[in-house]
């Protein structure tokens, strides 16, 4: 079985290729070949200008499949803080500028909560991965409820990880390990929802 993956950032990549990976995909498309958009020169950069991630995942998912006629995966993600009404959101990538500056975007989320007291710095990962197929296109939620650190530790992930204490943990995503932070993250429960439903369709056991 061959999958696109519709993405460019190589960290994202790498979390969704473990997890697809780790699926087991079984009968007669014994191997799942992971592709990403590289190989196709002709298809382009998407524009997420979606007012939802959802909006976003489905854009990137539907272009990818017309124009490589692989079957696609695309995720849309980012970080809502409760202090900031659900600020950065669909700009996550892009909070502190037009190009995705991840170390940019976290010192500004620091900058405007710096006022923010413990107890109201709640926020949540949520993702949204769209599958494009010739039935279609489905979506599949995730999401991981945390709170937003004062100062950045942990060097693993990217993005916003070395600031979010998901629940429950007084370790930051940027502390643990792909596998560690994929058991409990907002992608890694969007993925085990697509693998439930692929293999409700019988394409994995
Ligand atoms: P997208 O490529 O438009 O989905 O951008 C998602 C943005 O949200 C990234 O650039 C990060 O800033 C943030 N983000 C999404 N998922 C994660 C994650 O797992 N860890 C840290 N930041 C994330």
């Amino acid at each position: 079985m061959d999958i696109i993956l519709a993405s460019r950032n190589k960290k994202k990549i790498g979390e969704l290729k473990n997890i697809i990976e780790a699926c087991g995909f079984t009968g007669k498309d014994a191997a799942v070949n992971i592709h990403t958009p590289d190989e196709f020169r002709h298809c382009e950069e998407v524009e997420e200008d979606g007012a939802t991630f959802e909006a976003n995942a489905v854009k990137k998912a539907a272009y990818i499949y017309e124009c490589s006629g692989i079957t696609a995966v695309a995720d849309d993600s980012g970080l809502e803080v409760d202090a900031l009404d659900g600020a950065p959101g669909v700009f996550s990538a892009r909070y502190a500028g037009e190009v995705t500056d991840d170390w940019a975007n976290l010192e500004k989320l620091l900058r405007e909560m710096k006022d923010v007291p413990d107890e109201k710095r709640g926020a949540r990962f949520v993702c949204c991965i769209a599958l494009a197929t010739r039935s279609g296109i489905k979506t599949f939620m995730g999401h991981v409820e945390g709170r937003i650190g004062t100062e950045p530790i942990g060097v693993k992930g990217f993005g916003y990880d070395p600031v979010f204490y998901p629940e429950g943990h007084n370790r930051t995503f940027g502390e643990m390990s792909d596998e560690e932070k994929s058991s409990m993250s907002h992608r890694g429960r969007a993925l085990r929802e697509l693998q439930t439903y692929l293999k409700e369709q019988g394409l994995i056991l």
